[in-house]
């Protein structure tokens, strides 16, 4: 496996595996690495020749109030882990490197980044696609593999490939979860074993959803509201929000179908925790 810090040295292997003809995956992280990540390495494991994972905790989709200093990195770890998994090139680039001094470049895909995360996270999807992009044209992938546990981000960057017309295959990966059915995050790592029990009442909530939608529930407001009363009654719970969506523009729908996604982000204590479900 190799390490590639610098942008020309992973262009150039990039290259190189083009004119072999080889198929590039590519699965961009911010690393602390658990099983959520190793799904996509081994699906992209499975469909590609070179599979690229790039490690880069990316600033400019932090608030200036959030966790950028102390979000979980080790590298250690990470590249033991990728090894075993089959990762060919972790691409690990420097920030300075990335983001020069006089960088004044963003993407934005408009509408869809200013609701639900965005409207919390305000300028947090401009800074994903502009990463993304950046690592798009330095790596030049066929495939990019992206997990469904953050369903937003995947629908704004189909979004962005689309409109930009990005030669690139967009592959959503079902969420990975922990035996109990709390999704794995690196961002579990914050919390104390008493909120990791209250962090359980996202996908509590999400499976009693789900249980009404199988009875026939059609309703968006039915189904919300027991949402809402399930995670009001967890002491270390605080909802952000909760909403049925078009899985494609995010767009509310009051009636559910089978388009639908149930959205639900929650601060347990200090720490905010996103899941949803697709309505099948
Ligand atoms: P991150 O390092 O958190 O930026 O995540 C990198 C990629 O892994 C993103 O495409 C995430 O959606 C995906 N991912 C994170 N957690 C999970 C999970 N529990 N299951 C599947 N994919 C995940």
């Amino acid at each position: 496996m190799k390490i590639i810090k610098a942008i020309k040295n992973m262009r150039q292997l990039s290259k190189k595996a083009k004119t072999h003809n080889n198929i590039i995956g590519l699965v961009p992280t911010m690393g602390y690495l658990h099983e959520g990540h190793l799904s996509l390495i081994h699906r992209a494991k499975n469909d590609c020749d070179v599979v690229v994972m790039s490690i880069f905790v990316n600033p400019t989709q932090f608030a200036p109030e959030e966790d950028l200093k102390k979000y979980p990195r080790d590298f250690d770890m990470d590249r033991k882990l990728a090894e075993s998994a089959g990762v060919d090139v972790i691409f690990y680039p420097d920030t300075k490197h990335i983001y020069t001094k006089d960088f004044s470049t963003f993407v934005s895909v408009e509408n869809m980044d200013k609701i639900w995360e965005g409207k919390t996270r305000l300028a947090h999807f401009k800074g994903v696609c502009t990463i993304v992009g950046k690592l798009f044209n330095i790596i030049d992938p066929d495939v990019a593999y992206f997990g469904q546990k953050d369903a937003q981000q995947t629908a704004i960057i189909k979004r962005m490939v689309k409109d930009l017309n990005f030669n690139i295959k967009i592959v959503a990966m079902p969420t990975v979860r922990e035996k109990d059915g709390l999704a794995m995050s690196s961002r579990n790592k914050y919390l104390s074993s008493e909120e990791r029990k209250a962090a359980l009442v996202l996908y509590r909530s999400l499976q009693e959803a789900e249980g009404m939608i199988k009875n026939r529930e059609k309703r968006s407001d039915n189904v919300l509201k027991r949402i809402r009363s399930m995670v009001k009654k967890e002491r270390l719970a605080r909802l952000d929000y909760a909403s049925i969506v078009n899985h494609k523009d995010f767009s509310s729908v009051s009636e559910i179908s089978k388009t639908s996604l149930i959205i639900i982000t929650c601060y347990i204590g200090k720490t905010r925790l996103i899941d949803n479900l697709v309505v099948v």
